[in-house]
């Protein structure tokens, strides 16, 4: 059994890897959703910032369900998310106490909406955070965690061209994706997310010839050694003893 950490700056920021995030939970693995921010300032949900607090709470509580994981929340002030020493001391607190073979996370998009500068700057705290999550600390109460991570940034093919990508086939959680995304619509606003996404997971998928599939960007692994190389393309299935027969008798003749 696998532990998976994913963490983002604000709820709903998950669009990008739910469906392995899914895949993950169903194939046993702990799923842990981690955002740092409690997403208090959404510009399309009205109310208070207490009041968008509890929807964001409210939309997180059905994604732990719907996924099949465990949501926690970090408490950097929302689109003010700074990088500095002392948050990734706090992000390496929660890499400790999860303990994590793997992270997913922002990449660091430049573009106006997707280039949040919180996204950025989350991407940037967890390079750090891993770091420092391998340190002694007298006033850390978890145990340093000095085991090989992977890292895994969202793929984005704009600012991103020639990385090492994995595909994820998700194709079986179309239905769950599609589910996420009715969840989060009302912070989502008038954005057509699921016509979105439905596009994202479809360029993707065929670039890896599935009906749908979510992308990352390999920044670090984590290696452990293998006893074959970790092909992950299917063997080619071969031509059935009479189909050679038979060629080899029509050869002969
Ligand atoms: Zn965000």
């Amino acid at each position: 059994m696998s532990t998976i950490l994913a963490v983002f700056a604000h709820p709903d920021d998950e669009l990008g890897c739910i469906g392995t995030l899914i895949s993950h939970s169903q194939n046993g693995d702990n799923v842990h959703l981690l955002f740092l921010t409690k997403g208090e300032n959404s510009s399309v949900l009205g109310g208070t910032d207490e009041e968008r607090i509890i929807k964001r709470r409210k939309h997180t509580q059905q994604i732990e369900e719907l996924a099949g994981v465990q949501v926690h929340f970090l408490d950097f002030p929302d689109s003010r998310i700074q990088v500095s020493v002392e948050g990734a001391y706090l992000l390496a607190e929660k890499i400790k106490e999860v303990r994590p073979n793997c992270i997913i996370t922002w990449n660091q998009p430049l573009r106006p909406g997707a280039g949040h500068p919180d996204h950025r700057a989350c991407s940037q705290l967890v390079f750090d955070a891993i770091n420092y999550a391998r340190y002694r600390s007298k006033s850390s109460k978890f145990k340093p965690f000095r085991e090989p991570i992977t890292l895994y940034q969202y793929y984005d093919p704009q600012v991103d061209y020639g990385a090492q990508i994995q595909y994820i086939d998700v194709t079986d959680y179309y239905d769950k994706i599609m589910r996420f995304v009715e969840i989060y619509q009302e912070a989502y606003g008038d954005w057509p997310v699921k016509t979105f996404k439905t596009t994202w997971l479809q360029t993707n998928g065929r670039e890896c010839n599935v009906p749908y599939a979510e992308a990352f960007k390999i920044v670090v692994r984590g290696y452990g050694a293998s006893k074959l190389l970790p092909l992950d393309i299917p063997p080619r299935s071969l031509p059935s003893e009479k189909e050679n027969k038979t060629t080899n008798e029509v050869e002969q003749s």
